[in-house]
C-alpha cells in the first residue's frame, strides 16, 4: 500500500484565498486594458464597399428598374433563393420582372447573382442585419428590394474596378 504524503494547507490556503486574489488580479487587469468588444447594435459593424450584405435590385434615377428579368441571376443562384416571373414592357428594355423574390433564409450572400447579372441590376448592398417575426415576411418581394442607384453607387464603382483588374489582366496573359 502506497501511502501519499499531501501538504498540510493552511487556513489562508483552505478558504482558496489565493486563488481568489489570483482572479480577482486577472479581472482588475483586464478592466483597465483597451476593450475589444463591439457593444452591438448601439455600435453598428462598420461597412464598406466590399462589404457583401444582402442583394438589392438597382433602381435608375428615373425610378425605372434596371431588371429585363432574364433570369441569369436566377440560374446561377445556388441557394434557389431567387424567384422571377417576367413581363412585356412598352419601355427600351422590353421586359421587366413582375415578381421578384429573394428568400433571405435561403441567401447565403455568395454574390453569384451580383457576378451573373449582365446589367448591373442586382449588386450586394452593405445592408446585414436581418430579423423578423416570421419565415414569410424573409421572403423580400420586388419592393423590399428596391434601391435607388445612388444608395449602391459605392458598390458598383467597386464591381466595376473589379471587372476592369480581370480585363487587364486577361488582355496581358
Ligand atoms: S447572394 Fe448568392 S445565395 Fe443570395 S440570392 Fe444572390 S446568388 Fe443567391
Ligand atoms: S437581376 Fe440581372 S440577372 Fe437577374 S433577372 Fe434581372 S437582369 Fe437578369
Amino acid at each position: 500500500m502506497v501511502i501519499v504524503k499531501r501538504k498540510q494547507l493552511s487556513l489562508f490556503e483552505r478558504l482558496y484565498l489565493p486563488e481568489i486574489f489570483r482572479g480577482l488580479g486577472v479581472t482588475m487587469r483586464a478592466i483597465f486594458r483597451r476593450k475589444i468588444t463591439r457593444q452591438y447594435p448601439e455600435e453598428p459593424l462598420v461597412t464598406n464597399a466590399v462589404t457583401r450584405g444582402q442583394p438589392r435590385l438597382v433602381v435608375n434615377e428615373d425610378d425605372t428598374i434596371r431588371c429585363v428579368s432574364c433570369g441569369l441571376c436566377e440560374i446561377a443562384c445556388p441557394a434557389y433563393a431567387i424567384t422571377i416571373d417576367g413581363q412585356e414592357t412598352e419601355r427600351f428594355i422590353e421586359r421587366e420582372p413582375e415578381r421578384f423574390d429573394i428568400d433571405m433564409l435561403r441567401c447565403i450572400l455568395c454574390g453569384f447573382c451580383e457576378e451573373a447579372c449582365p446589367k448591373d441590376a442586382i449588386l450586394m448592398s452593405n445592408e446585414l442585419e436581418l430579423a423578423d417575426t416570421s419565415r414569410q415576411a424573409l421572403i423580400y418581394d420586388i419592393e423590399k428590394l428596391k434601391r435607388p442607384v445612388s444608395s449602391l453607387q459605392d458598390r458598383l464603382d467597386y464591381v466595376y474596378k473589379l471587372n476592369n483588374r480581370w480585363q487587364n489582366s486577361s488582355s496581358t496573359s
